[in-house]
C-alpha cells in the first residue's frame, strides 16, 4: 500500500492530533504518501487531499482538537453520499484510509469498509463509549479537566456552604462522570444508565449537611435522566431545603479543548501508528483499540451500533465513598 489518507470526524477529542502525527509519520517511515482529509467526511466527499509530510506535523503533538478540522456531516450517511466519497479517493489513487472518531464516525467507516474499501478506525471520543476499546483517545484529558473543575469548585463551595451540580459531558454513556465522581469526591452522581430520582439527591445534600460538611458536589452527566439545569429546577419547584446554597456549573465544551494529557499522547501515538501497521499488513475494516493493555483491533462490524456497558461495580464504589 503506497497511498493512504487519514481524517478526523465527529467530536474533537484532545490526542487527534498525537494520532494524525502518528499516522502520517509512521506511514512516511514505511514509504508511503500520506494525505490529510480537511473537515472529517465532509472533505472526503468533496476529494479534498492534503499532502502531508512528516514536517507538516510538527509541533502538534501538545495541542487539543484537531487540525485537520472535523465536522458532523449528514451527506455521508446517504449511500450517494459514501458512493460520491468513495469515487474520491478512487480517482485520487488513494488506497487506504484511516479514521478517526468516535462511534458515529466508526458506523460510517464500516458503512465505507463494505463497500469494498480499506478502512481502519481509530478509537477516539471523551465518552469512552466505543465497543473495542477499553480507554479511548481524549478521555483521560477531559476526566482531568473535569476533576480539576470540581477541585476549584470545593474551594469555593467551601467558603460559602454551597452545593454544586456539576455536568459534565459523555452524551449516553456515564463513564467521565462517574470516574470524575470517584476522583473529585463527590457526594454523588448522576448517569444515563441508572434512575436517579431528585428525591434522593436531596436527602444525599441535606444528609452531608447534617453531617457538618463545608460543600457538597454532585456529578451529573449530560445524559442523565434529569440533567443539571432539570435538577436545579425540580429543587426551586419544591422549595427543597438542603442547608446548603445551590449552584449549577456545566462544563460542556470546556471539557474538551484542553492540552492531551501525557496518557493521551501516548495512546493516540500507539493507536495511530497501529492504524498503519493495520493497513500494511491488509487487515481492513477494523477498529484498532486498547484492551487489557495491549494494542488490539476488532472488526467494525462488532463495534457499530453498541455502546460499551459501564462498570457498575465502580458506581457502587462512588456511592460507598461519598
Ligand atoms: P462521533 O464520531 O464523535 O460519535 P457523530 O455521531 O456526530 O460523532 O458522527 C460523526 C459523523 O460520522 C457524522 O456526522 C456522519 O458523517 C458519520 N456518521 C454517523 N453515523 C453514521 C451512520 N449511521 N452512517 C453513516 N455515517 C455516519
Amino acid at each position: 500500500m503506497k497511498k493512504i489518507a487519514v481524517l478526523t470526524s465527529g467530536g474533537d477529542a484532545p490526542g487527534m492530533n498525537a494520532a494524525i502525527r502518528a499516522v502520517v509519520r509512521s506511514g512516511s517511515q514505511k514509504g508511503m504518501d500520506v494525505y490529510g482529509v480537511p473537515l472529517g467526511y465532509s472533505g472526503l466527499i468533496d476529494g479534498k487531499f492534503l499532502p502531508l509530510g512528516p514536517r507538516d506535523v510538527g509541533g502538534i503533538i501538545q495541542k487539543g482538537g484537531t487540525f485537520l478540522g472535523s465536522a458532523r456531516c449528514e451527506e455521508f450517511k446517504t449511500e450517494s453520499g459514501r458512493k460520491k466519497a468513495l469515487r474520491a479517493l478512487n480517482s485520487n489513487g488513494i488506497e487506504g484510509l484511516v479514521v478517526i472518531g468516535g462511534n458515529g464516525s466508526q458506523t460510517g467507516s464500516y458503512l465505507l469498509s463494505e463497500m469494498g474499501f480499506p478502512v481502519v478506525g481509530v478509537a477516539s471520543t471523551i465518552d469512552n463509549d466505543l465497543v473495542g476499546s477499553d480507554i479511548t483517545i481524549g478521555v483521560d484529558t477531559a476526566l482531568n479537566i473535569a476533576l480539576e473543575a470540581i477541585d476549584r469548585l470545593k474551594v469555593t463551595g467551601s467558603s460559602h456552604q454551597r452545593a454544586f451540580l456539576i455536568e459534565v459531558m459523555g452524551r449516553k454513556c456515564g463513564y467521565l462522570a462517574l470516574m470524575a465522581a470517584i476522583a473529585g469526591g463527590a457526594e454523588t452522581v448522576t448517569l444515563p444508565e441508572v434512575d436517579v430520582e431528585p428525591e434522593e439527591i436531596v436527602e444525599v445534600l441535606s444528609n452531608a449537611y447534617e453531617r457538618g460538611k463545608s460543600h457538597a458536589i454532585v456529578v451529573v452527566a449530560e445524559g442523565a435522566k434529569y440533567n443539571a439545569t432539570k435538577l436545579a429546577e425540580y429543587f426551586t419547584e419544591h422549595h427543597e431545603e438542603i442547608g446548603f446554597a445551590l449552584r449549577v456549573t456545566i462544563l460542556g465544551h470546556v471539557q474538551r479543548g484542553g492540552s492531551p494529557s501525557a496518557q493521551d499522547r501516548i495512546l493516540a501515538s500507539r493507536l495511530g501508528a497501529g492504524a498503519v501497521d493495520s493497513l500494511e499488513r491488509g487487515e481492513y475494516g477494523v477498529l484498532v483499540g486498547w484492551m487489557n493493555n495491549v494494542l488490539t483491533t476488532t472488526p467494525l462490524k462488532d463495534v457499530v451500533g453498541k455502546t460499551k456497558q459501564l462498570d457498575m461495580q465502580l458506581f457502587e464504589l462512588a456511592r460507598v465513598l461519598d
